[in-house]
């Protein structure tokens, strides 16, 4: 910047000639009109609207006029730049809008194309519930023990005092997967039940034995709605010294609290299995009505068919032949057993009415279950 100076005569400043403000002007708008993007305009105005754009340089050259001067060249100068001004904040505006619309467009979700992800999957409702309840007897202290699905014909039967000649060994629709060979070798079958996991825990263990022994058993049963030829049961057994029908009562009344909630009564009813004597069947009272169904067919109950008690499975003390096949001294020691079937407990417990829905592996079934772990 210059020194006020009288003599000065504007139009000898090159920059501030009308000519060449007027230049200035014109240049700044025809960048302005020919940046395309935001970023192209960012650098136009610093180039001609910055501190160091020629209209900024010639505003500094104003303060040097003599005061005569200075309204003039600071009129022109300033609506040269107020006009590159409106120019500019006119063009952002555009430039914005343009981009806005851009990103509508580009970021745009087409709601109507089909998807392919694969939908979450849950775990089967019978595994969850043979967890549940065997969860319920480990915190008691039991192990969880496990045999072959494939059993010689001696663990499934003979051991558990059902000879050869039993009547319970024909009624048990067994599928043969090899027969008995000579020497007195056992045949092989698939396994009927869990209780030969009973004496192989009994073999296997040193006393006392307190297990629970999930698996799937076969019969040869047709599939339909309450049959199926392969089925989950949970097997209990406790041998210890001392053990008496009223700890099995009081072991499954737990249970019974444990997996339906407080205050529902069970009962033993007199029953018969070659591998327990006494044996009995053990029902509890209908957790959904509460017994209230019962002559009362103005509120029927569909889990205990108004009959206000669930059947739960077979139970009793182990018959002292078991214990002496497996090598336990019935003198000195007594067991209980329980049985019960999972697809049964499941059925019950949430209405299933149909046991083929619980095979067919359909995720519409299992889903409502959850995702339970
Ligand atoms: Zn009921």
């Amino acid at each position: 910047m210059s020194a006020p100076n009288k003599s000065y005569d504007p139009v000898e400043v090159e920059a501030l000639k009308p000519e060449a403000v007027a230049r200035s002007r014109d240049q700044a708008l025809a960048a302005i009109a020919a940046a395309t993007d935001l970023e192209a305009l960012r650098e136009v105005k610093v180039a001609h609207a910055g501190d160091r754009s020629p209209l900024a340089l010639a505003n500094r050259e104003i303060g040097a006029l003599p005061p005569q001067a200075k309204a003039e060249a600071g009129r022109r100068v300033g609506s040269a730049r107020a006009e590159v001004g409106r120019a500019l904040a006119a063009r952002q505006a555009e430039l914005e809008a343009e981009r806005d619309a851009r990103v509508l467009v580009e970021e745009a979700v087409d709601v109507t194309l089909a998807y392919d992800r694969a939908p979450a999957g849950a775990r089967h409702p019978l595994t969850t519930m043979s967890e549940r309840i065997v969860d319920v007897f480990v915190a008691m202290g039991y192990e969880v023990a496990e045999g072959p699905e494939v059993e010689t014909e001696w663990f499934n039967f003979d051991a558990l005092n059902i000879a050869p000649d039993h009547p319970a060994r024909s009624e048990h629709d067994t599928f043969f997967v090899r027969g008995p060979g000579g020497e007195g070798e056992s045949g092989l079958v698939l396994r009927t039940h869990t209780s030969p996991v009973q004496a192989r825990s009994l073999l296997n263990r040193e006393l006392p034995v307190y297990v629970i022994c999930p698996g799937r058993v076969y019969r040869t049963d047709e599939l339909d709605a309450t049959h199926t030829p392969v089925f989950g049961q949970v097997e209990l057994l406790a041998v210890d010294e001392g053990l008496t029908m009223a700890d099995l009562r009081g072991t499954l009344d737990h249970m019974v609290t444990a997996l339906f909630g407080e205050g529902l009564a069970t009962r033993l009813r007199p029953s018969y299995f070659p591998f327990t004597e006494p044996s009995a069947e053990m029902d509890m009272v209908c957790f959904a009505c509460r017994g209230a169904s019962v002559g009362n067919p103005d509120r029927p109950c569909r889990t205990c068919s108004s009959e206000g008690w669930i059947e739960l499975g077979g139970c009793g003390m182990v018959n002292p032949r078991v214990l002496t096949a497996c090598g336990v001294d019935p003198g000195r020691y007594s067991g209980f057993a329980f049985g019960f079937g999972i697809e049964r407990m499941l059925m019950f417990r949430h209405n299933v009415e149909d046991m083929r829905d619980m095979v067919e592996g359909d995720v519409r079934f299992t889903l409502p279950f959850g995702m339970e772990i």
